[in-house]
């Protein structure tokens, strides 16, 4: 499959099925499972995955692309189906193949899903802190803690659980584990908020005495915390580019209204007031388009990527917080409804602000990485 196939494909499923339901999401109802399998038969969940492992072997602008379009109907079935994909990458990347080869073809079929959790009750930002123990059992680990505010975790047959192997607040001790979730000890919990959480399928799940085999460590202790920063550049800059995905499909909403909805005589779009308010949201998503590019195209070809992510995913997050309201409101009361995309997209904005480094986090990075940089 190219990719202009691949892509045309995600375009028809977004028009065809996520958007159509995604109202009813926003409300509470929860996805049909078989609708995660039609992503998987289209090949969203292996965009990235090498060819040898049954992936369609496309770079990350590739997945970056399809998540964009997929947020512009659902923020939170993007994420769903791009965090099962990330499993998939990581599992071929650094475990082992016995271990991954039986899995991969359900995952990559949409016939599962699976999770990475490293956010716990106690400790979310600060990383290093986490709670979770892993402890040598014999040949194989036993896992003791607790996580939360896990995409996927509703569902997830399996997670990569980051976990303490020494001290408490050794960066050095942390590794990750490949965790069945049906395993004796492990018990599940969705997490709900007024913003549904359904389509994102946000959880928790306790372990408590779990025992997982020797071969199921996906980063040996002392590998994980730098390894998770690495990746967690690509998540910045497709969350960057699934706001501007949001942020492009409320514009079009809007735009639409404007032409039909008529006051004092003429159309909404007739009036200067009410058009340049939308001229200035397509002015900002241009500005965050061209600095999400960067970062995707950095991403992609391997380059550095720390601090065009972090500007991307902050620029375009903020991007997003601000033009939404401004966009709902020009919808009038029309714009809170549920089979419009204002509110969710509104309210996935705000996710948007903590998954994968929270806003102020990376201005921290970003003031590091500033002072170091070289001057343009
Ligand atoms: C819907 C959703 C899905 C998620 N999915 C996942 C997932 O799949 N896997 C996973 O592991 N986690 C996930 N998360 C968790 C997410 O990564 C955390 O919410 C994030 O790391 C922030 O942690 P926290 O919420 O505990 O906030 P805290 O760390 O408690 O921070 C609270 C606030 O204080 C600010 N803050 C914290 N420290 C500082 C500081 N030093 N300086 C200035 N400000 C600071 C933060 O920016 C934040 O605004 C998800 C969260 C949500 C809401």
């Amino acid at each position: 499959m190219t990719e202009a196939e691949l892509q045309a494909a995600v375009r028809a499923f977004v028009r065809d099925e996520v958007a159509p339901a995604a109202a009813a999401w926003s409300m509470g109802a929860a996805p049909d499972p078989a609708l995660l399998g039609r992503a998987g038969a289209l090949g969203l969940m292996r965009i990235q995955v090498p060819a040898e492992a049954g992936g369609l072997g496309l770079g990350f602008a590739a997945k970056a692309r399809a998540a964009e379009t997929l947020a512009r109907a659902d923020f939170g079935f993007a994420m769903s189906v791009v965090n099962t994909q990330n499993v998939a990458l990581r599992l071929v990347a650094s475990a082992e193949r016995r271990v991954w080869e039986p899995l991969l073809p359900d995952l990559l079929s949409g016939r599962s899903s699976a999770c990475t959790a490293l956010t716990e009750p106690g400790a979310g930002s600060d990383f290093a802190s986490i709670s979770t123990t892993a402890r040598r059992d014999g040949e194989g680990w036993r896992l003791d803690g607790e996580k939360c505010w896990v995409i996927n975790a509703r569902h997830a047959a399996f997670a990569i659980v980051y976990a303490q192997c020494g001290e408490p607040g050794d960066r050095d001790g942390i590794g990750a584990f490949l965790v069945p979730l049906d395993r004796p000890g492990c018990s599940r919990y969705p997490l709900d908020a007024p913003f549904a959480q359904t389509s994102m399928g946000t959880g928790g799940f306790r372990l408590e005495g779990v025992r997982i085999p020797a071969d199921h460590v996906v980063f040996a202790p002392g590998q994980a915390f730098g390894a998770i920063l690495d990746e967690i550049n690509g998540a910045r800059a497709y969350v960057a580019a699934m706001c501007c995905g949001m942020l492009g499909a409320a514009i079009e909403a809007a735009g639409d209204y404007g032409e039909s909805r008529r006051s004092f005589g003429r159309a909404l779009a007739g009036h200067q007031a009410w058009r340049l308010a939308l001229a200035r949201a397509g002015v900002a998503l241009a500005a965050a388009r061209a600095i999400t590019a960067e970062a995707v195209a950095a991403v992609d070809r391997g380059a550095p990527a720390q601090l065009a992510a972090a500007q991307a995913k902050i620029a375009a997050v903020d991007t997003c917080r601000r033009q939404l309201p401004e966009l709902l409101h020009l919808m009038g009361a029309e714009g809170l409804r549920p089979q419009h995309p204002f509110s969710r997209h509104l309210a996935a904005a705000e996710i948007a602000t903590l998954t994968d480094g929270s806003t102020e986090m990376l201005l921290e990075r970003v003031h590091r990485l500033m002072r170091r940089a070289p001057a343009p």
